[in-house]
């Protein structure tokens, strides 16, 4: 074909930026990627600069700019999407002015509790969606405040990633509501800040940009930038998706057909379930966003998922393969005497909100070797999936989750996660990412769909069924182990290894 028409989608991840250009049809015609260092600056503190993604981005735009010359292929417009929830700080002229706090930043324990004391807990979860969570982008604003006051006062406008992005090309400073909405100020139901909760706050809203629709067009491409990757001047830059909402829109999640979801077996395990009308977990256990289509979406985390695997193999037994590791798990036979493993190695997002809880092996005898372990790593990140879900089920319409992430390439593993989730879920026939679905979130405006629901319609992944492995009736007790052993694994009442036969991980 020549000259085919494409849109571009860039996804500024929390490793590199990764740019894909899709066809009318979603097939990838060209895609490029750079990396970027992650700071750490102090312990529990995560930190991008702002030029690290710029930079990257456009020697990426440069090389795919290339090859779709190449390709004879015209670009008609680019979408955004990146990891949410970090602050790009800038002053009045738009220069940074330090680098940015990531969404794993820790930083922000003060400001969260100071967040809670001022706006109710209920309050805050029935405007936003959300309770006060460290990682989010409002408590970050706080610290600044508290502990950088100099930098405060230069402070005239916070973006967040792709945001930030979109102004370097654009000139223009603008957000939507699927990153937006992790900012933790956002009010959901008109999917703009929340002046009650900033003026508690004491922020005023000027500081954040103005919120458009997801596939809106915020500017168009500045020409020297045009000049210097290659692409055309007045490329339509679309608003775009947080990183979740773009991947959901990928996978063809709509919240006009709230029955389909999604299961990510990646280093963190992800629910994300599509949602009409914005109805949060009164009690906050599991994040509601705005989604990118214009509806809403729930997203259950758990931390340590197939993250659990790969430290299992780095730390215990780096000599082995993951293959080696799921065959010996898939050999030991399902059964009451077998291990239990609690995975919270790096603390529990969903349901628990607790960044000090602590993993374990438990119930190990002389008669368990390697695969008992592995058995039970797996079942146990299956079971805090299905311990996240159990909070979901009442307020979603899910009946079949696509699976993704590295995790998912096991069936194995994959028949537990359905076993456990007691649903249907599907292998999807090729697994589009972030990038991907901010493209799709380019097509309106590039005209190649009339409207946004037509072009996912038209790109919907076809799944194929995963056989759920039973984990009841011999484990059903152990779904409940997570959930009653939780509390006892607080550092405060942690039981030791002396009274309780188990491997405790700090
Ligand atoms: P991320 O969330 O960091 O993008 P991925 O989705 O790429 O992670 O998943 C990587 C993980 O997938 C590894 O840490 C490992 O636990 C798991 N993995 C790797 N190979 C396999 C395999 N063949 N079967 C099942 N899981 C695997």
């Amino acid at each position: 074909m020549t000259h085919p028409p494409v849109t571009l989608g860039l996804d500024l991840g929390t490793s590199g930026v990764k740019v894909v250009a899709l066809n009318a049809q979603g097939q990838v015609v060209a895609h490029s990627s750079r990396t970027y260092p992650l700071l750490t600056p102090r312990p529990g503190w995560t930190e991008q600069r702002p030029q690290d993604w710029e930079n990257a981005s456009l020697d990426a735009l440069r090389e795919i700019a290339a090859q779709l010359q190449a390709l004879g292929a015209v670009p008609l417009a680019l979408g955004l999407s990146g990891q949410m929830h970090g602050a790009v700080f800038l002053d009045a002229q738009g220069e940074v002015i330090r680098p940015a706090p990531l969404w794993n930043d820790q930083r922000t324990a003060a400001q969260v509790k100071r967040i809670e004391r001022t706006v109710p807990r209920a309050d805050l979860i029935a405007r936003t969606g959300n309770r006060a969570v460290t990682g989010f982008q409002l408590p970050k604003i706080l610290w600044l405040r508290d502990e950088e006051p100099t930098a405060f006062a230069r402070l005239a406008h916070v973006l967040l990633p792709k945001d930030y992005l979109g102004y370097v090309l654009t000139g223009v400073m603008a957000t939507e509501p699927s990153d937006a909405s992790g900012v933790g100020a956002l009010h959901l139901d008109r999917r703009d800040w929340d002046a009650g909760v900033l003026d508690a706050l004491n922020l005023p809203v000027h500081l954040f940009p103005q919120v458009v629709k997801s596939w809106d067009v915020t500017g168009s491409l500045r020409a020297d930038l045009a000049a210097l990757t290659g692409l055309p001047t007045n490329l339509p830059v679309v608003a775009g998706g947080g990183d979740n909402a773009a991947a959901g829109i990928a996978l063809g999640l709509s919240s006009a057909r709230p029955d389909l979801g999604s299961v990510s077996l990646g280093t963190s395990g992800v629910l994300f379930a599509p949602l009409s009308q914005a109805t949060p977990d009164p009690q906050g256990r599991v994040h509601l966003f705005a989604h990118a289509d214009g509806g809403y979406h729930l997203l259950g985390v758990t931390l340590s998922c197939a993250g659990a695997l790969q430290w299992m193999r780095d730390k215990i037994c780096p000599e082995v393969s993951f293959e080696t590791l799921l065959t010996e798990a898939q050999q030991v036979p399902a059964g009451p005497r077998n291990p239990v493993f609690l995975p919270y190695l790096a603390g529990e997002r969903s349901p628990y909100m607790d960044p000090d809880l602590r993993g374990a092996w438990l119930e190990l005898s002389l008669a368990h070797g390697r695969g008992h372990l592995t058995r039970a790593l797996l079942e146990g990140t299956a079971f805090a999936l299905a311990d996240t879900y159990e909070v979901m089920r009442p307020l979603t319409q899910v009946t079949t989750f696509l699976a993704t992430g590295g995790g998912a390439r096991s069936d194995f593993w994959l028949g537990l996660v359905a076993g456990a989730l007691g649903s249907r879920v599907e292998r999807p026939a090729h697994e589009p990412g972030a990038a991907d679905g901010a493209a799709i979130l380019a097509m309106p405006a590039a005209g190649l769909y009339p409207d946004l629901t037509s072009a996912m319609q038209a790109l919907r992944t076809v799944g194929t069924p995963v056989s759920p492995l039973q984990t009841a009736p011999a484990y059903h007790n152990h779904t409940a182990a997570l959930t009653q052993l939780y509390p006892r694994l607080q550092p405060t009442s942690i039981v030791r290894p002396t009274t309780r036969a188990g491997v405790y991980m700090d």
